[in-house]
């Protein structure tokens, strides 16, 4: 039970901000001394060679985000699978799509902008990622689904390897959204480089930061070329705006390339900072009855966010409805919200374990699939009982902690301590 005993620090500790280096404005100053001030230019060119050569890939195209990347990803599986949809249809209209059910959700979103179902696969527990098990479950049922679109959660990879081996088999393409762990590897193939399509982000709280921005990365020149048309209006070959097919304006700004150019001389710099800060709140929290972030054999994360999981019995008791939450302290024992509400008396932030696609209001008729291979949805929810929901209990039980590169050793130990004091 956590009583106030720490004072709060003078400015705020982030969960994750932005860490520029100076070179970056050399960069952006290129691009306004050079006028190139708009979405063509020499730092868009080379932030493109830079991403696929550090992905380990042949193409890079880039964009304004990594939602956007995520969207052209689908249009290209979509119409590679299904054809060219007539126009005013999606890409992907009434198909069946695996997701992976414990990200962000604009990891999935660009499956529903293209008609999409997406039917959500279960969370491994000793990963914190899609379920590989959960997923041959899911070919059981749908195995006419021929798309899956996989995350990383936090920079700690699963095996996204072995989800790819499940696709092939079942002649299904992989969309690897691996927005939250550039520069993580597993067997030291790096992630990015394990779908058919796969984005990296330059959000603003990533490992790297243009502002904005992110890249579609595949190891088609056909592709790519397609991508990049779609990205700047679908513009044919002709001397007046021709248009064959719908565009989108999703090109990269070659300012906020500049930033990104910037920032990827820092990406390992960045790592190793997450990485020790990592392993700073798993020395200080040894004690305590918490999990921090798995990571899975064979893997190195890139350390993005620090997570915990409290041991379930350790937890008191806490509920949450859709916007809301109440729980009642208890000597010993802690829940997320106390932890979180420790963390922001003083000056600092955290944030719950990210709430499971399948509990979202907006998402609660579509199926969620488990190990146990069973379809689950609210309308037979978690009723028949007896099925082990990983993602809700991670989330249940799970804290993102402050991991900025900035915060210093004393700030992180302070934040321990207050941690600590949760479960006296
Ligand atoms: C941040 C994030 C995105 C979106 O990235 P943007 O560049 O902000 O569009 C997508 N998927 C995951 C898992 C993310 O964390």
């Amino acid at each position: 039970m956590f009583k106030r005993q720490f004072g709060p620090f003078d400015h705020k500790v982030w969960l994750a901000s932005p860490t520029m280096h100076g070179e970056e404005l050399k960069y952006i100053t290129e691009a306004y001394e050079t006028n190139w001030m708009s979405t063509v230019g020499k730092n868009i060119n080379e932030v493109e060679r830079i991403a696929a050569e550090k992905a380990g890939v042949n193409y890079a195209v880039g964009l304004s985000a990594c939602t956007a990347a995520l969207h052209l990803c689908v249009k290209l599986a979509g119409e590679k699978l299904y054809g060219k949809p007539p126009i005013s249809h999606g890409a992907l209209e009434g198909k069946r799509v695996f997701c992976s059910d414990m990200t962000f959700d604009a990891t999935l979103n660009p499956v529903v902008y293209e008609g999409g179902i997406p039917v959500f696969i279960d969370t491994e527990k000793d990963s914190w990622n899609m379920d590989p098990v959960a997923l041959e479950k899911a070919f059981e049922h749908y195995p006419e689904v021929k798309l899956v679109v996989s995350a990383e959660l936090y920079g700690f990879p699963g095996r996204m390897d072995e989800i790819k081996r499940i696709c092939e088999k079942h002649g299904a393409l992989l969309i690897e959204d691996a927005a939250e762990a550039m520069g993580a590897t597993i067997d030291g193939k790096q992630c990015g480089s394990f779908g058919d399509y796969s984005a990296v982000s330059y959000n603003g709280n990533k490992i790297i930061t243009g502002s904005a921005g992110g890249c579609l990365l595949t190891n088609s020149i056909e592709d790519a070329n397609r991508a990049r048309k779609w990205s700047t209006q679908a513009r044919e070959n002709a001397p007046w705006y021709q248009h064959e097919e719908v565009g989108y304006n999703y090109r990269m700004s070659n300012v906020i390339a500049g930033v990104v150019r910037g920032q990827y001389k820092y990406l390992e710099e960045h790592i190793a900072q997450k990485k020790a800060i990592y392993e700073r709140y798993k020395e200080g929290l040894k004690d305590l009855p918490v999990q921090m972030n798995p990571i899975t054999e064979g893997t190195e994360p890139n350390y993005w966010l620090s997570a915990l999981i409290i041991d379930e019995d350790a937890m008191c008791k806490q509920v949450r409805g859709e916007a809301d939450v109440c729980y009642r302290p208890e000597e010993g024992k802690s829940c997320p919200t106390e932890i979180l509400e420790a963390i922001t008396s003083i000056n600092a932030e955290g944030r719950p374990i990210w709430k499971p696609m399948h509990m979202q209001p907006m998402y609660r008729m579509h199926e969620c699939i488990g190990r146990e291979g069973t379809i689950r949805c609210r309308t037979n929810a978690y009723i028949a009982g007896g099925v082990e929901d990983v993602g809700a209990d991670i989330f249940q039980r799970g804290v993102c902690l402050p991991s900025d590169n900035k915060m210093t050793a004393e700030e992180q130990d302070r934040i321990i301590e207050v941690i600590k004091a949760c479960f006296d």
